[in-house]
C-alpha cells in the first residue's frame, strides 16, 4: 500500500531533515505548499500573483487558494507511489478538506509523524541559526503563533487515529530510526 504521509513539528523541530531521509528511502513525494508557492512566485503564474501578497505579509495564504493547489497537486499521477505534505494542513479547516479530497478519491493519511521538540530547545536551534532578524522575541513569537495553530492538528489526527509522536529531540539519525520504524510497519 502506497504510504501517505504529514508531517506536523513546529519551526525547528527537524521536519526538513527528516523529510530528506525519508525522500531518500522511500519511494514518495515530497509536497511542501512553501515550496510550491516560492515557485509560483519565482515565475510569477497565476497563483503566485495571487499568493504574494499574503506571503508578503507574513499571512496564510487563504484556504481556497491553497486548498484548490492541493487538490491540483494530489490528482497528478506521480502521488500515486506514495506522497508525504509538508507545511500543510496548517489549520482545521484545511484538515478537513484533505480529508474529504482523499476520500471521495479513494484514498487516506496513512500516518501523521508529529516531531515534538521542549521549547527551550527549539529556541536555541532557532537562535542558533543566527540569523540577523531571529531575535529572541521573534522567535518566540514564530514559536508561539506555530504552536496554536498546530496543536489542534496534532489533536485531530490523533482523533483520526493515525497519529505518531517522534521525540525530535535528540540527534537526527536516532530521530530517523524512530520514523523508519513507523513507516515500515504502515
Ligand atoms: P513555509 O515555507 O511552509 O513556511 O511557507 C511559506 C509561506 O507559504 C507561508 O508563510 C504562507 O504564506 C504560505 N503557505 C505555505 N503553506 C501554506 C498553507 N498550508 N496554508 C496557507 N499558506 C501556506
Amino acid at each position: 500500500m502506497a504510504k501517505n504521509l504529514i508531517l506536523l513539528g513546529l519551526p525547528g523541530a527537524g521536519k526538513g531533515t527528516q523529510a530528506d531521509f525519508i525522500v531518500e528511502d522511500y519511494s514518495i513525494v515530497h509536497i511542501s505548499t512553501g515550496d510550491i508557492f516560492r515557485a509560483n512566485l519565482a515565475e510569477n503564474t497565476e497563483l503566485g500573483k495571487k499568493a504574494r501578497q499574503f506571503m508578503d505579509a507574513g499571512d496564510l495564504v487563504p484556504d481556497e487558494i491553497t486548498n484548490a493547489m492541493v487538490a491540483d497537486r494530489l490528482s497528478q499521477q506521480d502521488v500515486e507511489a506514495g506522497f508525504m505534505l509538508d507545511g500543510y494542513p496548517r489549520n482545521e479547516a484545511q484538515a478537513v478538506f484533505l480529508d474529504k479530497y482523499l476520500s471521495e478519491n479513494g484514498k487516506s493519511i496513512s500516518a501523521t509523524l508529529y516531531f515534538e521538540v521542549a521549547d527551550s530547545l527549539l529556541r536555541d536551534r532557532l537562535l542558533g541559526r543566527g540569523r540577523a532578524d531571529d531575535t529572541p522575541e521573534v522567535i518566540d513569537n514564530r514559536l508561539e503563533v506555530n504552536k496554536a495553530a498546530n496543536l489542534p492538528l496534532v489533536d485531530y489526527y490523533q482523533k483520526v487515529g493515525v497519529l505518531h509522536t517522534i521525540d525530535g529531540g535528540r540527534e537526527l539519525t536516532d530521530v530517523y530510526h524512530d520514523v523508519k520504524e513507523v513507516l515500515d510497519n504502515l
